[in-house]
């Protein structure tokens, strides 16, 4: 018989209960006992609704964060945190977001740093560590959990990161080598490993995803050490590595003394037969079926094609599990209303993937017959999706086909256009420019919400737009800004907003997934070749450039990060959906032009995000996102000068390829580094022009003009002055007006004051 299990559940709850009930909590609304009394109910809930699979994941529930978890169940928590006293809650909470529910403004401490998980958009606190740090296993939430879900009546597993992932993900704050913890790390999993066992727990899943990451020596090696410690108790593990392959660490881990070894077979299927080699004949293999990281229903024919000889061969040995946890897909399919019928059947969410799991462990366990209808079911779906005229559009593939190198490639160099930009544009040296959004204000907000609701008519709604794309025109003019923006009001979300214009998406209501805390995300979901039926954001550019004769900014987001920031088709390779993606953006771009708009922006926020996992495959992503983002945006003329904005500036290892999208100007985030962001530059000699970001928008505090002006000298020392601009590091969406008149005053005033600095030099 196969064995079924989970490697996680999403936490946050189908209608966002966790959430709510969190900000409740720290808004002082309702008590610790309230917030508790929630989780339990998400867990009981979450529960039932595996209670079927053989074992059901425990431990994979938080209230903010599973690495945090991990750093208090193994008593590594951060002096300042215990200050003001509390509980433990409270400590948590502070090291996860500066503040607990109790506590005053003045009583917030740093919150721990947040980093992204692996090549997912969820982000974790980062654990810290000195060369001092000692652990102290404290396993009371987990053990009372435990205990919980025994009421409830699942089979628990336990999940736990492991040992080297934990160390791995965190950073010495001394520069001493986090490995150097290990001895003191393991008789912590070690006493962890005897309280499991004391509460009759037989298997245990322990994370390693590391395992899919290029390793040093010193690590890999470390994977025999550390589990040789551990193997001398008595519970069961089940190592679980997922996102990708394990490449030249697959014989480590099949070596290791553990009772079993889970793969992503999404992403690793071809390492199964060599996995089935290289294990002992006693451990279990688990494999990662049903995908863990998208929306689509899973082709059960095709699954079980290659899973019934792995069946046969592994026999009770075999597990079956979704590749990864399910914590990076929304919950619920059936609360979909709106829908469209037709891509709703294409779909699957954490439970319906449940039961696809089921499904196939059935067909293994008793035939194919057994499940005769649903895979029938599965069959029609998966053929009217793969035969969807709206999936298929030839005149895409056309288009596709005309792509070739000179379509991502300007007619001038550098050099040429920006002779020819500086002319037509009339720009003093240092220009002031923001990154695109003005404060989204509680009326931008009401009238989206009523427009959508229907209870304020189109009309009405582009009035109010209209009126306070006026608004940011004239703070700007008054402010004394070179180029200006029109504000984005009418936009919700900086992907959702193309995603809702472009043929091809659809959109979920409660396709919610957890980002940090809190804070979820919804990803468009982009089902079909990519066209724009129409230009999306000519009118308000025209409208807002009608009001002044400062050049107005075009302002778009690029191909990149529209792919990387929705949920995308699994039916051909990322790099052809991102190309469909250039070219609808091209058509926007070449149409702003038309319009006779001189500058455009293209953001690509989450470039960089995309990097694989291993850096082996870097090359190959960035030829294609480079390639695309050129592809949007250098079909214009030599005088339109071209933007692009990255919400980040560690780009070291990517600055060649940065420089290879040979846009005008782009503007970086670097002023909370205090420009050593800009390190990059030093040894590489960026070719265009940049705009290091000198206010930052994460912050409340108003930077003063001598803060900027020191920021900019600094700036000054690595990029010749007549190619730097002056910006902040990002959009001001989240700022409130109040704060972004005063800070913006003291940023056109510092580049008024670095003008006369060049003067009195006498550069040019
Ligand atoms: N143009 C966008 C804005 O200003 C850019 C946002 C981003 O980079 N994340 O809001
Ligand atoms: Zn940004």
């Amino acid at each position: 018989m196969v064995t079924t299990h989970n490697l996680g559940f999403p936490r946050i709850g189908a209608k966002r209960e966790l959430k709510f009930a969190l900000e409740d909590y720290w808004k002082g609304l309702t008590t610790q006992a309230e917030l508790s009394d929630c989780g339990a109910e998400l867990r009981k809930r979450h529960w039932e609704i595996q209670a079927d699979l053989d074992y059901v994941p425990i431990g994979d529930f938080s209230f903010y964060d599973q690495v945090l978890d991990t750093s208090f169940l193994l008593g590594n928590v951060p002096e300042r945190v215990k200050s003001h006293g509390g509980t433990e809650l409270d400590h948590y909470f502070r090291a996860a977001r500066g503040r607990s529910a109790s506590d005053s403004v003045c009583a917030c401490v740093h919150a721990g740093e947040m980093t992204k998980w692996f090549d997912t958009n969820y982000h974790y606190i980062v654990p810290e560590f000195t060369a001092a740090t000692e652990f102290a296993l404290n396993a009371s939430r987990l053990v009372d959990q435990i205990a919980q879900a025994r009421r409830t009546g699942v089979h628990a597993k336990p999940v736990i990161i492991g040992p080297l992932t934990y160390l791995w993900l965190g950073k010495c704050k001394d520069g001493s080598d986090r490995l150097g913890l290990l001895p003191r790390l393991l008789p912590e999993y070690a006493k962890l490993f005897d309280a499991l066992s004391l509460l009759g727990v037989d298997w245990v899943q322990i994370d390693e995803p590391i395992l899919v990451t290029e390793l040093d020596t010193a690590w890999q090696r470390a994977f025999a050490t550390a589990y040789a410690a551990l193997n001398t108790r008595k519970v069961k593990v089940l190592l679980a590595t997922y996102f990708g392959q394990l490449g030249e660490n697959l014989p480590v881990a099949c070596s290791l003394p553990v009772q079993g070894l889970h793969l992503d077979a999404i992403n690793a299927k071809d390492e199964i037969e060599a996995a089935i080699q290289l294990l002992p004949d006693d451990t279990i293999l688990s494999v990662g079926v049903i995908n863990g990281r998208n929306i689509w229903k899973t082709d059960l024919h095709a699954t079980l094609g290659w899973l019934e000889p792995v069946h046969r061969r592994l026999a009770d040995r075999l597990w079956i599990a979704p590749s990864c946890s399910l914590l990076h897909v929304p919950v619920d399919l059936t609360s979909e209303r709106n829908l469209d019928r037709e891509i709703k059947s294409w779909l699957a969410f954490a439970i319906q993937k449940l039961v696809e799991l089921r499904l196939l462990a059935k067909a293994l366990n008793n035939g194919r017959v057994s499940v005769q209808e649903e895979l029938v079911a599965n069959a029609a779906a998966i053929q009217s999706r793969a035969k969807s005229a709206r999936v298929h559009n030839p005149e895409v593939t056309a288009a596709i086909a005309t792509i070739d190198a000179a379509l991502g490639r300007r007619a001038a160099t550098y050099e040429d256009r920006a002779i020819r930009q500086s002319a037509l544009l009339g720009l003093p040296p240092f220009p002031t420019t923001t990154i695109g959004s003005f404060p989204q204000t509680s009326e931008i907000r009401l009238a989206r919400s009523q427009f959508r609701a229907g209870q304020l008519d189109e009309a009405a709604y582009r009035q109010t737009m209209k009126a306070e794309i006026a608004r940011c025109v004239r703070e700007q003019e008054a402010l004394g800004l070179d180029v200006l923006v029109h504000g984005e009001p009418e936009r919700n979300d900086m992907v959702e907003y193309f995603g809702e214009q472009l043929e091809g998406y659809a959109f979920s209501q409660f396709g919610w997934v957890q980002s940090y805390g809190s804070r979820c995300v919804k990803p468009p979901i982009l089902f079909g070749d990519i066209t724009r039926p129409r230009s999306m954001t000519v009118e308000w550019t025209q409208y807002a450039q009608s009001l002044t004769n400062k050049p107005m900014k075009g302002m778009l987001t690029g191909p990149v990060t529209i792919l990387n920031w929705s949920f995308v088709r699994d039916d051909q390779p990322r790099s052809l959906t991102c190309y469909q993606l250039a070219l609808a953006i091209r058509q926007e771009v070449l149409d702003l032009e038309q319009a006779g708009v001189r500058v455009i922006q293209i953001d690509e926020a989450a470039l960089r995000e995309g990097l694989p996992l291993r850096r082996a495959q870097w090359g190959a992503y960035l030829r294609w996102a480079i390639e695309s983002f050129r592809i949007a945006a250098n079909g214009v003329r030599d005088e339109t000068q071209i933007h692009t904005h990255m919400c980040y500036s560690e780009f070291n290892d990517i600055i060649e390829s940065i420089a290879d999208m040979d846009a005008d100007v782009i503007t970086i985030e670097t002023s909370r580094s205090d420009m050593e962001l800009l390190d990059a530059f030093d040894h590489y000699n960026y070719p265009n022009e940049i705009g290091p970001g000198v206010y930052d928008i994460h912050s409340p505090n108003i930077p003063a003009q001598s803060q900027i002006v020191s920021l900019m000298r600094k700036a000054a020392q690595r990029i010749p002055a007549e190619r730097l601009w002056i910006n902040p590091d990002c959009g001001l969406k989240t700022r409130a007006w109040d704060e972004v008149i005063p800070a913006l005053q003291n940023m056109v005033a510092a580049a008024k004051y670095m003008r006369q600095g060049l003067d009195a030099s006498g550069a040019s």
